[in-house]
């Protein structure tokens, strides 16, 4: 194996501390605790886990954790009613409604009704137009990791070749405006693409956020590259469970690549550390106070 593997873990683990010590700091100098809300509607066992996740980490990083589950046959209103009260609270600086949503409910309604300022996900139309247009935001997280991790290698992307699998309004489209933002030349690719191989072989950096596991073979990877697999596959295995992959084949992907992110332990840790870094930020804008450089 070439690549050099990018531990997604332990960059976690460190901007995890800084956001835990800034999180200290704030409470101690100005008496504000972070608080992040987060809201489950459902029992999908996938989100369970999620949502589970998020709580602990912010307990952990010494914010407040509110969780609200709600039934699966939730109406609409009663959802946005929830959000405008959690808009109201002043404790919670954070609000994430938890995907996929039942279908009686259009996620696009939830998200715009949260408070673009509370909106840690940074899925609302007002966050996505400011990182658009190259104003401050909250980004939504997974790019944000992403261009973390791709930067442990590149500690500047300008003028490097970068490539965007997939175009969704959560993943590819925020991180291709994200890397615009870093001076890459950003391509955006998606199913309808010719030739993904030959595009994908001029890539300085691969980004695959596609939701097709082992998409990306050996052959579309440029020596040398850096490949950043967001992907998260379950795949049966012969004994009737299941295993983790991303949508790059890994093992031969790394034969070629010149620095490679695991899956899991590569961009879904470090999804959930910038998502504390996110609530942080959003408790310091919310009474005025410079955010933590970090
Ligand atoms: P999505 O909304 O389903 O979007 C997938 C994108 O991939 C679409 O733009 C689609 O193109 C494109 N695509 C599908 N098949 C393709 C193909 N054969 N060739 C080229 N492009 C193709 O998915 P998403 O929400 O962005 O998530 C992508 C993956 O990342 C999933 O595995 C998801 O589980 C994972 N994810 C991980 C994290 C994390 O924390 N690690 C967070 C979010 C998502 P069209 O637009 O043309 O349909």
């Amino acid at each position: 194996m070439k690549a050099r593997i990018i531990d997604g873990k332990a960059l976690a683990d460190e901007l995890f501390g800084k956001v835990a010590a800034a999180a200290a700091r704030l409470s101690a100098d100005h008496g504000l605790e972070p608080g992040l809300a987060v809201v489950l509607v459902g029992n999908n066992p996938a989100s369970e886990i999620y949502v589970r996740s998020k709580s602990v980490k912010t307990v952990a990083a010494g914010m407040r954790s509110a969780m609200h589950r709600l039934p699966d046959a939730t109406t609409q209103d009663e959802l946005l009613d929830l959000v405008r009260r959690l808009n109201e609270d002043s404790r919670t600086h954070g609000i994430l409604v938890q995907l996929p949503l039942p279908p009686q409910i259009d996620p696009q309604a939830i998200i715009a009704a949260i408070d673009p300022g509370k909106d840690v996900d940074g899925f609302h139309p007002v966050n996505a137009g400011r990182l658009a247009v190259g104003l401050p935001a909250l980004v939504p997280c997974t790019p944000l990791g992403c261009i973390r991790l791709a930067k442990t290698v590149h500690p500047t992307l300008e003028g490097l070749d970068a490539l965007v699998i997939g175009r969704s309004n959560i993943v590819g489209k925020p991180l291709a405006q994200l890397l615009l933002g870093e001076n890459a030349t950003v391509t955006v690719a998606h199913s309808r693409t010719r030739d993904l191989p030959a595009t994908s072989r001029r890539a300085d950096v691969l980004f695959a956020a596609i939701g097709r596991a082992e998409t990306v073979r050996r052959d579309w990877i440029k020596p040398g590259a850096t490949v950043i697999d967001v992907g998260i596959n379950r795949v049966p295995t012969a004994d009737g469970k299941y295993r983790v992959v991303g949508d790059v084949a890994f093992a031969e992907a790394a034969e070629v690549a010149g620095a490679i992110t695991p899956v899991p332990g590569g961009v879904g840790p470090m999804t959930i550390a910038c998502l504390m870094l996110n609530t942080l930020r959003a408790a310091c804008r919310s009474v005025n106070l410079p955010e933590p450089e970090i």
